[in-house]
């Protein structure tokens, strides 16, 4: 071991079992490419103040947990806490929304930074697939974004988790409510911190995991009964879309999420395998944030779905996935010639695009051979100075333990017949 670890909160990511990640953002990745979604990255890192105003002032994510920090330049900079506000801030910098072909549909992958308490499933280094469907205001494209993360998770064979929903209403009905929830919590027991949040977004004390919060919360009014008229249909129409897809959800009144962007739909997928950092994924609409930061109006909707939680979920649920052996055919020379040789042809069935490794090292034949074991091929291509000087190699079943000889030239047309 060397003198450093990774830091705090963050792990590394380091075969074999890296190969499942990468499967599960291919798994989340796949639907969305499939539905029109085009590929976005962005910087790691990005104004503070994108995400002051973005995510929202007076969020955990913002007042506590952004890895902020200010350059030789005296940029003042943070690392991305989230995928949102850097997507539609390069959206708007791409003038992407004035194509005339709205809305706007990109995913994302990448890693994102807070600075939580760690614990398993909460990392201060974490991976994250998003989808932002950006400048239209229609109740399928919620539909379709909860439609499409729920098919990632299906696709992985997950079962055990649960979509909670809910809506936040609009700048109509919101504000209303918001009085509403301001007098009643302000005449509970709560602490400074909570009195503050009261005043600054009172909608996050409902959110409060804490039993002597919650216990005082029995009463409290709900959004639900303060929704106005369009909030409602609207609402009522994503509802209806989900049922007719099949996809099972729970109306989740309380749902209010950590970020302040959200109008409208909100949802969650939970997991409930994971304990208490459950929520798999989550997202909804945020109709303000384009003018939050500065642009126009682009009432928009998307998701992110945690890459390490779903990891985290396969386990839970006890799915491998099946994976395809990084490598199909392992060659082992034995001696000078047949190493320069099987270089050759194991370049050659590179290039064939067969999966294809060497015994590296001058390794005797059996330490070889437990590498080619070890590497999960199917094939061993053996060969020693007789077979070659009669143009022969040795090819090896592995599982069988079957070999026979097979010409040189030949070698690639009889791994494609092996492996087929
Ligand atoms: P959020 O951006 O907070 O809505 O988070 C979306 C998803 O990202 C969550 O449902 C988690 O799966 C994942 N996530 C958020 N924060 C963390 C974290 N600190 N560690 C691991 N996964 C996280």
């Amino acid at each position: 071991m060397s003198t450093f670890q990774a830091p705090k909160g963050t792990y590394d990511l380091i075969p074999p079992s890296s190969a499942t990640y990468l499967a599960v953002r291919e798994a989340i990745a796949a639907p969305l490419r499939n539905s029109g979604y085009g590929y976005i990255e962005t910087p790691g890192f990005e104004n503070v103040e994108l995400f002051a105003r973005g995510v929202g002032e007076s969020t955990d994510i913002v007042t506590k947990e952004m890895y902020a920090f200010e350059t030789k330049g005296g940029d003042k900079l943070a690392l991305r806490p989230e995928g949102t506000a850097s997507t539609l801030r390069a959206a708007l910098e791409a003038n992407l929304h004035k194509g005339g072909n709205l809305p706007v549909k990109l995913w994302y992958s990448g890693s994102y930074y807070r600075y939580e308490r760690p614990q398993k499933g909460r990392y201060r280094h974490f991976s994250q697939v998003g989808a932002e469907a950006i400048g239209v205001e229609d109740p399928a494209l919620d539909a379709e974004l909860i439609i499409l993360a729920n098919q990632s998770y299906r696709s992985l064979g997950l079962s055990d988790f649960r979509i909670l929903l809910n809506s936040l209403g609009d700048q109509e009905c919101r504000p209303v409510y918001r009085a509403a929830l301001q007098d009643f919590l302000r005449g509970l027991e709560l602490d400074e911190e909570t009195r503050r949040r009261i005043e600054i977004n009172p909608l996050r004390v409902l959110d409060d995991k804490r039993e002597s919060v919650q216990e005082q919360l029995i009463g409290a009014p709900m959004l639900r009964d303060y929704l106005c008229e369009a909030c409602k249909t609207y609402h009522e129409q994503v509802r209806e879309l989900l049922t007719a897809a099949g996809v099972a959800f729970e109306d989740d009144p309380k749902l209010v999420r950590g970020l302040d962007y959200y109008t409208r739909t909100t949802f969650e997928f939970v997991h409930d395998g994971l304990g208490s950092q459950s929520a798999v994924g989550g997202g909804g609409r945020y109709d303000g944030l384009s003018e939050m930061i500065g642009g126009p109006a682009l009432p928009s909707v998307g998701w992110a779905l945690g890459v390490d939680r779903t990891v985290l979920a396969l386990e839970a649920e006890g799915i491998t996935l099946d994976l395809p052996a990084a490598t199909s055919v392992y060659a082992v020379p034995l001696g000078e010639e047949a190493r320069r040789v099987l270089f050759g042809k194991v370049t050659e069935l590179r290039l064939a695009g067969v999966a294809t490794d060497f015994a590296y090292g001058g390794k005797g034949l059996k330490n070889a051979m437990k590498s080619a074991n070890r590497s999960g091929a199917r094939l061993a291509l053996v060969a020693g100075e007789r077979d070659l000087a009669e143009g022969l190699v040795q090819l090896k079943d592995l599982q069988s333990g079957e070999q026979t000889a097979v010409a040189l030239d030949a070698v690639v047309d009889e791994v494609r017949r092996a492996l087929a």
